[in-house]
């Protein structure tokens, strides 16, 4: 088995392919395990899933050795845990670190994948995950000029393990998304001057991040397989009960204190997920943005940049919801400047700062907070080819093409973990990838049983799941928004929903229907 990444699905896939009985050989282009969270050091990177569920299930005793000590921990905390689990089971010795994975050929009478590396190794493998991460090919802005800038420019992914200094310096942050949101309200307590340039404002619900009890540790240690059980019942793979009332069954009154009570709790979910119709009902969204953005108005006291601040033009939850520690407040600040780019576009980077139309920005240190080529990014990185040397880029021309977000009809033996076309990034990825991995297990050791070496996706299995795929996104909210979901960010991209909206629990289903059914839509030999 050739594993190339070893992020949280890379560590997984080592582990549990190891335990099957196959033998693994992995490469990662960082010098460490981790992936997004070696990767993701900016301050106030953390996750906003809550840890008890952003964690391995595998192993009962990693869950009681492991304590979280925050709701939402922070990225050096989850780094810890994945640093942890690669030692503890001695996965490293599996990983050839440092090595970036260049090409992947299919070799059709060997049915074998070759691979290349960019330090010249090269490996062949029976079969290929690629758990090169949905997230993890930065996308940087396209300013004329930006390769005069003479002061410091990091983007949030690619953050320098010593820091950056931040204090008595005037910062530049373009992007207002996920990593923007978490960034922001940090720099704000330490830069002379913050600039945040803003292009579409984000719906950003508070986190309530805060340090777990002793009490808690100790239930949630207790609860772990009632936690994991409920968490795979549901769509998001987050240990919360399903919500089936309609936002339309509440009067207005009731609706307001619900999302008051919600609110309260804090998280992603918090308001987004508050009713079962909020993605699918354009009213009942209307409801929830509404309210979002009244908090906001409340939380910034200059009228004129909440204004700027509060998200119009697209449904609350379609692009990806933030959740944050004092995001609004920072505008409070009087070092904090909020620049609207749509109002005044930047026309150019200069040596000692930014040119929007209405002037010239200043700054030592300009940090990209401009999120990732989602999903094919880390794929088309990699020139992978089938046996009659077409490339999978062609393939994926028009958008990706993927059976269960897994398999690519012509290129057999290769999966994608949390690939486009999979629940993935609107469910709980550790919980996601942990369902692929060991679906996937469970098919190899099918496939060994019965010495079959070689196994595809059919064409008619990759286009039925392409189009149940494209309606599930129709019926939603989804495809009114311009977002990385569907390759919005990046220029050039394919417009796709790339996203199975059905939720975890129901994929896991389909999943399992077919593994009883012989694995319909594969064909082996
Ligand atoms: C700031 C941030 C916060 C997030 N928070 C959450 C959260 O709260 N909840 C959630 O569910 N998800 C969250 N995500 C999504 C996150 O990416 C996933 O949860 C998860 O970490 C993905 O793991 P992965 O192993 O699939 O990919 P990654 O962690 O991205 O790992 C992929 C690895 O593959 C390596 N790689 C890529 N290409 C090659 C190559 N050609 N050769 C060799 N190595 C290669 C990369 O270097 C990387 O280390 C967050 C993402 C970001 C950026």
């Amino acid at each position: 088995m050739i594993v190339i990444g070893a992020g949280f699905a890379g560590l997984c896939a080592i582990h549990q392919l190891r335990a099957a009985g196959f033998s693994v050989r992995a490469f990662e282009a960082g010098p460490d395990v981790g992936g997004t969270w070696f990767w993701n050091r900016y301050p106030g990177a953390r996750c906003d899933v809550e840890s008890a569920d952003y964690s391995y299930s595998f192993d009962p005793e990693l869950e009681q050795e492991w304590t979280w000590t925050e709701r939402f921990s922070a990225q050096p905390e989850i780094l810890a845990y994945l640093r942890h689990v690669a030692d503890r089971f001695d996965l490293r010795r599996h990983i050839e670190f440092g090595t970036r994975v260049t090409a992947a050929r299919y070799d059709g009478q060997q049915a074998r994948w070759q691979v290349t590396t960019d330090s010249g190794v090269q490996a062949t493998g029976r079969f290929c995950f690629l758990a090169t991460g949905s997230l993890s090919v930065p996308q940087l802005p396209a300013l004329p000029g930006l390769a005069d800038f003479a002061g410091a420019i990091h983007h949030t992914c690619a953050w320098p393990a010593e820091g950056v200094p931040f204090r008595g310096r005037r910062v530049g942050v373009i992007g207002t998304g996920s990593s923007g949101v978490q960034l922001i309200p940090v720099l704000a307590e330490q830069a002379a001057q913050l600039t945040a340039f803003q292009r579409t404002p984000a719906f950003s619900v508070p986190a309530r991040n805060r340090r777990l009890t002793q009490d808690e540790v100790r239930d949630l240690k207790q609860g772990y397989r009632r936690r994991r059980a409920l968490a795979r019942g549901s769509p998001g793979g987050i240990a919360r009960p399903p919500v089936d009332r309609s936002a339309h069954a509440d009067t207005a009154a009731e609706r307001r204190a619900h999302f008051e009570a919600r609110w309260r709790v804090g998280g992603t979910p918090s308001i987004t997920g508050a009713y079962s119709d909020l993605l699918l009902d354009a009213e009942a969204n209307r409801w929830a943005a509404d309210f979002v953005r009244d908090k906001i108005r409340a939380r910034v006291t200059s009228p004129e940049v909440a204004a700027k601040l509060i998200p119009s033009g697209f449904p609350i939850g379609t692009k990806r919801v933030c959740a944050d520690a004092g995001y609004y407040e920072a505008y409070n600040r009087p070092n904090v400047t909020l620049v609207d780019l749509r109002a005044t576009p930047v026309l150019a980077a200069t040596a000692s700062g930014l040119r929007t139309t209405a002037g010239h920005h200043d700054l030592d240190v300009l940090i990209c907070a401009t999120g990732f080529d989602a999903f094919t990014g880390a794929v088309f990185a990699i020139d992978i080819r089938d046996a009659a040397g077409r490339a999978l880029r062609e393939h994926w021309a028009a958008g990706p093409r993927t059976y269960l977000g897994l398999a690519t009809a012509g290129f057999p033996n290769l999966f994608t973990i949390t690939g486009p076309g999979s629940p993935s990034v609107l469910t709980n990825m550790v919980a996601s990838i942990e369902q692929q991995v060991d679906w996937l297990v469970g098919y190899l050791r099918a496939l060994r049983a019965g010495g079959q070496r070689e196994t595809v996706a059919t064409e008619t299995a990759e286009a039925q799941w392409g189009a149940r795929l494209a309606a599930a996104a129709q019926r939603t909210l989804y495809p009114q928004a311009a977002s990385w979901y569907n390759g919005a960010n990046t220029p050039g991209k394919p417009r796709q929903f790339m996203v199975f909206l059905g939720g975890l629990a129901n994929y896991a289903r389909i999943c399992d229907d077919l593994a009883r059914d012989g694995y319909r839509g594969f064909r082996a030999r």
